[in-house]
């Protein structure tokens, strides 16, 4: 027994010893040669991390797939700047929705409300002409708050737009020149593609909006509260605005806000829909889930080019799907053909009673499920996930349960089982 444990050890520790040889060969050999190399592996990891911490813009993408021959556009058709009453400026407007991966932003400083300027007003009032100088006159910043000003306000309205413009240029962004109408009672409005936002203000509402038509706007009515007086959801003279044809959509959703007892007015009586962040400060402030659970409000666009032509034409024509926090709101059929074009189905086995199905998401937007009448399940952005599907046809419905194009209504999409 002695003798053999011995053995034992020594056939071991010749064991251990070749192994510590050849490691030893190997680690010389291998100094050898990244000495010959002209990068050690250091000097490479160094090189490598330097280019990934190099400071710069970063676009996170939101990936949707073509929907027909439509390509979907991302905008944010409702933003304000330090040019009315919003904390930043139009550049770092732009920036941001670039950053958070649109295609398109719009600048709509109000027109009656400028609580910036008037801050600067005062800031600068020794700069200005004594004659002009009363505070009210010659920058009436808050005529919502007085009696409308027959002289006008005397500041340039496009300035924010062009501002914006410049570093849209820059990033590849669109940027679209509009302005809010803001009446309080009288309901706000959002004027888009306007061509001079010097020649549309007006003491009456609806002649401010007759002449942002005349320069081929495109017209939706913000942020729309609840009446408790009518059944109607709107000012009534929005309805009728509508019908004499000077406004086109309803912001669905704004900021926080998700106005679901419009959603069967507004797919019903043939409005736009459109989804918006309103921003006034930073978007991080506004959503402070967006780019984690679910991304900023942002109205998609179904158009050929992203143009002011092409994107002008599908907003008239009602392309939209509103989104905000993982929902949609669009009509029936653009709703289902946008998860079609997203989500595919694979049988992947079965027992006797079930299928089993991977359902693969290739957009960046979440679905929530339901089939066979009972069964819900999730399927994040770019993931899949495997469901059982009850056999007995070749084909099942997958309802997108966050999906609306009334109340409580969301399109059915058939897949084939085989
Ligand atoms: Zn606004």
């Amino acid at each position: 027994m002695f003798i053999r444990k011995n053995v034992v050890n020594l056939y071991y520790k010749n064991i251990l010893n070749y192994i510590d040889m050849r490691s030893m060969l190997f680690t010389v050999v291998m100094v050898a040669l990244f000495a010959c190399h002209p990068y050690s592996a250091s000097a490479q990891l160094d090189a490598v991390r330097k280019v990934f911490n190099k400071s710069g813009n970063r676009r996170n993408e939101i990936v949707v797939p073509k929907v027909g021959k439509y390509n979907v556009y991302k905008a944010d058709l409702h933003t304000h700047t330090i040019y009315s009453d919003g904390d930043v400026t139009p550049g770092w407007r732009v920036e941001e929705a670039w950053n958070d991966g649109l295609d398109i932003v719009a600048i709509t400083d109000h027109m009656e409300y400028r609580r910036i300027e008037r801050a600067m007003y005062r800031y600068m009032k020794d700069y200005i002409r004594e004659d002009l100088r009363k505070e009210g006159g010659a920058v009436n910043t808050n005529v919502l708050n007085r009696a409308p000003d027959s002289r006008g306000l005397l500041v340039d309205f496009n300035v924010s737009y062009d501002r914006a413009k410049k570093r849209g240029d820059e990033l590849g962004l669109m940027v679209i020149r509009g302005v809010e109408i803001t009446r309080g009672k009288l309901g706000d409005y959002n004027a888009l593609f306007t061509k001079d936002n010097n020649t549309i203000y007006d003491p009456d509402l609806e002649t401010t909006i007759r002449n942002a038509r005349k320069q081929g706007a495109f017209i939706f009515h913000n942020h729309p509260q609840y009446s408790k007086k009518t059944k109607s959801t709107m000012p009534e003279h929005c309805e009728d605005f509508h019908a004499k044809g000077l406004i086109d959509g309803i912001e669905v959703a704004n900021g926080y806000n998700f106005y679901t007892r419009l959603f069967d007015l507004c797919m019903g009586g043939g409005y736009t829909p459109v989804a918006n962040s309103d921003a006034h400060g930073l978007i991080s402030g506004t959503f402070s889930g967006a780019g984690k659970e679910y991304f900023r409000n942002m109205t998609l666009i179904l158009a050929k080019r992203c143009d002011e032509k092409s994107i002008h034409e599908a907003l008239k024509a009602g392309r939209t799907i509103a989104y905000h926090a993982n929902m949609f709101v669009g009509s029936e059929k653009l709703l289902a053909e946008l998860f079609e074009a997203s989500i595919s189905v694979e049988v992947i086995g079965e027992s006797k009673k079930d299928f089993r199905v991977m359902v693969t998401n290739h957009s960046s937007f979440p679905y929530s499920l339901r089939w066979d009448g009972w069964r819900e399940a999730a399927v994040y952005g770019m993931s899949s996930t495997v469901i059982n599907v009850a056999k007995g046809k070749k084909e099942f419905e997958l309802i997108p349960t966050n999906m609306y194009y009334g109340k409580d209504k969301s399109p059915k999409v058939s897949f084939k089982l085989r």
